[in-house]
């Protein structure tokens, strides 16, 4: 049977990899937005996860007139008051290495105590269709700042993310052992299944 194509609104590989992995068995092809052939800058002005993820997938919708999802994710930290948030992928500057970002993190958190050092991935899936309808669903993971990075899987934040329930950061975890428990992949199946109510 061939595959619905679906544009998903990401220059992030990271991200698109795992969308791919975790949407192999559906109906649904997801298409970067560089297979689609559309480049553009989008302004994430939005103050929640569910604001910029739909303002991304709203934007492509209306460049192409396709059914569009995009992905607003970040990592909550409470010590931090829940930054850096909807900011994760700017803070300390969007270009910056992760190896960098995750060593200043461990840096902030040096002298805090395990308890205190509880964080979450957070993923908001959004789908516009071009009637304008939209649609979001929502994903966490409950992990802790690591004391040193861990882990060559993944990326972003993923080798300072430790899971106590599996004792090791989401670096460490194979990439399909990530996608059963992450934010992205929780989110993603909530949203096969709403679109799978609409026919989809
Ligand atoms: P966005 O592209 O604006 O949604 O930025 C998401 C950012 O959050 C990424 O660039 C990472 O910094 C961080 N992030 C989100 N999901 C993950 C993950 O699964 N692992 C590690 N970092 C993540």
């Amino acid at each position: 049977m061939e595959r619905r194509r679906i544009i998903f609104a990401t220059g992030n590989e990271g991200k698109m990899k795992e969308v791919r992995m975790i949407l192999a068995d559906t109906g649904l092809e997801p298409v970067s937005m560089k297979e689609a052939g559309i480049e553009t800058e989008i302004a994430e002005d939005g103050k929640t996860f569910e604001e910029n993820a739909i303002i991304k997938a709203r934007t492509i919708m209306e460049m192409t007139g396709e059914i569009v999802i995009a992905d607003d994710s970040g990592l909550e930290v409470d010590y931090l008051n829940g930054e850096p948030g909807v900011y994760s992928a700017r803070y300390l500057g969007e270009d910056t290495p992760y190896t960098v970002k995750n060593k200043h993190m461990i840096e902030l958190l040096k002298d805090v105590s395990e308890e205190e050092r509880s964080a979450r991935f957070v993923s908001v899936i959004a789908c516009v269709f071009p009637d304008g309808e939209t649609i979001t669903a929502r994903g966490t993971i409950e992990g802790r700042i690591a004391y040193e990075e861990q882990g060559g899987n993944g990326f972003g934040y993923d080798p300072i993310f430790y899971v106590p329930e599996f004792g090791m950061t989401t670096a460490q975890l194979p990439p399909e052992r990530k996608n059963e428990v992450s934010h992205r992949g929780k989110a993603l199946r909530l949203m096969k299944e709403k679109l799978k109510e609409r026919g989809i």
